[in-house]
């Protein structure tokens, strides 16, 4: 990757969000030049259109193990996590159930959405995360109660990495008759996914986070699931989501899906091997510490606490070494207060801040992962260097809390 003055730039932001493959991009191309008319003109123009959303609601069906009939195409994650919540929400009041179990640690998306519905007077239960970033189904099962009607528990976390026991975590839920949502942005086109065979009700996914165009998503519905409206207006998407359907974006993701779907063994075995190196290189630095499970981790995510540290320094600077880095969400960053996800996982406020996340793609090298290491190494010794709390822990003033 290069920058627009042509330096050689490192990109490890891959959570934040992702390149667009080729394919990706040259699949949109016919509908963005040629083919552009609205699927739901019924003039020639318009059907080529109408046929080319039908084949890709099928293709992605396919991907996730449903039937087309089960995809809404959304503006993305987030819209797709709204949507999501609300609908189960609306289903419940109906029936005087008025609970919602979900986790902590979760994405804004699914967070902000809880406490709108909190204000309207529904109960939230959000389970405490382990301090290795998972929740465990039997949580869940003691957290059900007669009133709950939606579990919503993300894939993977985009912070810290971990995936959480999903399969589980339905069967829970199935037994127990409740709705079970995933947040499965950090998961799709990364992992193996069968929404049947891991008891699935509801997921949302977003094209950007696996190579994929922005502003474009899915919420994956199992049949049954009458979804509320977000958007008012014309009959898209079964009436469920009004507005005239993104054919470029729609395509482009189906393309980058089915494309990660095809290299998903390979990407993993490649990034697995980066990320083992990155997390024994980075591990050399003392008084730090791996967030996040070692083993129930994103092939690709890496995210680290040095003491002492403040995380936007470590950023900026690694910036001026031509390194694409993150201290955690991208929504997060730009404001002061520290990860949600890692006070979570019981990281205190001081060591939270000191946070930094590197995400990576099949595209990063070896070569790329070693000047990284030596770069994240020499900056930290220098904050280190320049800081009055490091050197109050040195000399014994206060307490090391990473040893
Ligand atoms: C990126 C992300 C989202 C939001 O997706 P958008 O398409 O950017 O709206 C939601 N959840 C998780 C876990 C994410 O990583």
């Amino acid at each position: 990757m290069n920058s627009p003055d042509g330096c050689k730039r490192i990109y490890v932001d891959n959570a934040a969000t992702t390149k667009m493959s080729k394919t990706a991009i040259n699949a949109m191309l016919p509908y963005l030049d040629g083919i552009y008319g609205n699927p739901s003109s019924l003039h020639t123009e318009g059907q080529r259109a109408s046929e080319a959303l039908v084949s890709a609601r099928e293709r992605i069906a396919k991907c996730l193990g449903c039937t087309a009939r089960e995809i809404t195409f959304t503006s993305g994650g987030s819209e797709a996590d709204n949507q999501a919540i609300v609908s189960a929400a609306r289903l419940g009041e109906r029936k005087g159930k008025k609970h919602i179990v979900s986790t902590a640690f979760e994405h804004h998306a699914v967070l902000h959405t809880l406490e709108k519905l909190k204000k309207e007077g529904f109960e939230i239960t959000l389970l405490d995360v382990h301090e290795n970033g998972l929740v465990t189904p039997q949580q869940v099962a003691d957290a059900i109660r007669p009133d709950t009607c939606l579990v919503t528990v993300m894939y993977a976390n985009n912070e810290i990495g971990s995936i959480q026991p999903i399969a589980e975590i339905g069967a829970v839920c199935r037994e127990k008759g409740v709705i079970f949502h995933t947040d499965a942005v950090q998961a799709v086109g990364h992992l193996h996914i069968d929404v049947q065979e891991q008891n699935i009700d509801m997921l949302s996914l977003s094209a950007h986070k696996f190579h994929g165009p922005k502003g474009i998503g899915v919420l994956y519905a199992k049949k049954g699931i009458l979804l509320s409206n977000l958007i008012e207006g014309g009959a898209q998407e079964r009436g469920k989501r009004a507005g005239t359907e993104n054919i470029p974006a729609i395509i482009g993701m189906t393309a980058a899906l089915e494309e990660a779907y095809e290299k998903l063994d390979r990407n993993t075995e490649k990034l697995t091997v980066l990320r083992d190196k990155l997390i024994s290189g980075l591990s050399e630095i003392p008084h730090s510490i791996l967030n996040g499970d070692a083993k129930h981790r994103l092939p690709g995510n890496v995210n680290f606490c040095f003491e002492g540290i403040e995380g936007e320094s470590l950023l900026l600077l690694l910036d001026d070494k031509g390194i694409c880095a993150s201290s955690g969400s991208a929504c997060t960053s730009g404001s002061l207060d520290p990860s949600h996800v890692l006070l979570a996982i019981g990281r205190v406020h001081d060591i939270a801040h000191g946070s930094l996340r590197l995400s990576l793609s099949e595209e990063n090298t070896e070569e790329e992962i070693e000047y990284v290491i030596k770069s994240v190494k020499e900056v930290v010794e220098y904050l280190r260097g320049i800081s009055p709390i490091w050197r109050d822990l040195v000399s014994g003033k206060k307490e090391f809390m990473i040893k």
